[in-house]
């Protein structure tokens, strides 16, 4: 597979979008600069972006306040709101594989895993919430006395959002699918190593019929773009998904400026728990999808590996063959299951990890090093004989390091699966309902997959227990992110004035 690193396929897609996208324009940066955006593959650049800061986050500000104060987009139907999003979905379906070879080439993801499987999603994503925009209204309140209440259910406004660069496509599906079929109108800023594919959909939204102004995207670095945005003054919500550490920051941008509501979607270290009954053949590929899912760039990434005592050996043993076995090579060939982490920085801080599981005294099974000479590519690695006070077993890695730790009952296990500052995910291996059960009840953390992994429907609710996050995003719960709520009360009688 080495071979496979260096010799590079291109891809046939061309970079068509590089400018921010505010009020329905291509528009160069304030300043007039660009920043380079790279392929993993190579570290090679692959295009010139312009790179947003204040200026340029107030002029996309500008554009979303005015879109919703006086444009066309709030006064619409939330029918004619909803064929928008579903003419947008039938675009996105349309440009498929332009898409995922763009989100391939600009983040490293397989090619197979953005076309089969992320594309489709985004799809479904817009036409569940497409499904939403004309279902949304308040309650006729029952209150005490003689008067009739009723609750409105109205846009909050001008949404501020921050994407990461480990699903750049889904990660603008989840933000913006709930906001749009709410009414809102929004500025987007996307991470500084992803902000090509962002921008081809967010021209596609403007094919699909959407007013100039709604959605506005702005490319750049998170301590400029990104912290103006979360402190605007004009912003009226916050959505955020990244670091725990960035979280905590622009938290507190948003409440020094104006106390704008965020939504958080955090780091995790999530448990996967092989029980005692497990088939272990499957535990193993399963566990083994669970961590090494997009090279382990997850935030619900299954990075602790649980293993009962009686089939520790036996699921070491097969976990190592499968990290073994894993094909990491250039995402674009058929077969690959592993391409390049995102950047230079995470490749040098996984490796930094894989240094510290050694110091630790973990066992190294397998992999802990760099797959080739070019590129940011990272060898499946596998650390057994894992203890919970190791920093591996702490930290979020973000990338393709499992640690297998045993344990001997269900107490037990549940006890360190939770001692956690993290709360975003737990994974279930077991053949016996009760035990099923159980677990499912005592693990704190906000998605429970049971005998599955990393199932994300556009209706299934995500995000995070303790300081894995604030909210949850998808599905029904998405709504209330994007919605105030208005009160209004009226005598049932007019008294006489
Ligand atoms: P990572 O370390 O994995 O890149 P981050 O949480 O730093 O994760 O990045 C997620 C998103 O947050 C990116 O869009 C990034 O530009 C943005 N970001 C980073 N720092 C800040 C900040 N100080 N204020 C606002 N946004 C930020």
């Amino acid at each position: 597979t080495a071979a496979a690193v260096e010799d590079l396929i291109t891809p046939q897609v061309s970079i068509r979008y590089t400018q921010h996208l505010i009020n329905g324009q291509f528009v160069d940066a304030a300043s007039g600069k660009t920043f380079p955006t790279y392929d993993p593959r190579s570290g090679e650049v692959i295009a010139n972006v312009a790179e947003g800061d204040i200026e340029d986050i107030n002029r996309a500000v500008s554009a979303a306040r005015r879109a919703f104060d006086e444009g066309p987009w709030p006064k619409m139907t939330a029918y004619e709101r909803s064929r928008i999003l579903l003419r947008f979905a039938d675009l996105v379906e349309k440009h498929s594989d332009e898409l995922a070879a763009l989100e391939t080439w600009n983040n490293g993801k397989t090619y197979e895993q953005a076309a089969k499987a992320e594309l489709p999603m985004l799809v479904r994503l817009f036409h569940y919430y497409a499904g939403w925009a004309d279902k949304i209204h308040g309650l006729t309140v029952p209150a005490d006395g003689d008067y009739h209440v009723q609750t409105l259910h109205e846009p909050i406004g001008v949404a501020g959002q921050i994407i990461p660069w480990n699903f750049p496509l889904l990660m603008f599906a989840w933000k913006v699918g709930p906001a749009l079929a709410c009414g809102n109108t929004i500025v987007l800023k996307t991470a500084e190593q992803t902000p090509l594919t962002a921008l081809f959909v967010a021209k596609l939204f403007h094919e699909a019929g959407l007013p100039e102004g709604v959605l506005n995207v702005v490319s750049g670095y998170g301590p400029t773009a990104g912290a103006a945005l979360a402190s605007h003054m004009d912003v009226d919500k916050l959505a955020f998904t990244g670091s725990t550490d960035t979280g905590k920051v622009v938290l507190e941008l948003a409440a020094r400026s104006n106390l704008k509501p965020v939504t958080l979607e955090l780091g995790g270290k999530s448990p996967f728990i092989v029980c005692e009954d497990a088939d272990v053949d499957k535990a193993v590929e399963l566990a083994h999808f669970a961590l090494f899912f997009n090279q382990g760039q997850c935030c619900c990434a299954g990075s602790r590996t649980f293993v009962h005592e009686n089939v520790y050996d036996e699921f070491l043993e097969k976990s190592k063959k499968r990290a073994l076995r894993r094909v990491v090579g250039d995402p674009f060939r058929k077969g690959v299951e592993q391409g390049p982490q995102i950047d230079v920085e995470q490749f040098e801080k996984v490796l930094r990890y894989i240094r510290s599981g050694i110091e630790s005294s973990a066992t190294l099974e397998c992999g802990g090093d760099r797959l080739g000479s070019k590129g940011f590519f990272v060898q499946p690695t596998v650390f057994s004989n894992v203890q919970d006070d190791m920093l591996i077993a702490q930290d979020e890695i973000f990338g393709p390091v499992q640690s297998i730790l045993k344990f001997k009952d269900i107490d037990e296990v549940i006890g360190r699966a939770n001692k956690t500052r993290y709360g975003l995910a737990a994974g279930v291996f077991t053949k016996k309902v009760s035990t099923a059960n159980t677990l499912m009840r005592a693990l704190r953390a906000g998605t429970v997959w049971i005998n599955c992994f990393d199932v994300f429907d556009a209706a299934i609710p995500f995000g995070g227990y303790k300081m894995s996050g604030i909210g949850r995003e998808k599905g029904i719960y998405s709504l209330h992110n994007y919605l105030q709520v208005k009160a209004v009360v009226s005598p049932l009688n007019n008294p006489a004035w």
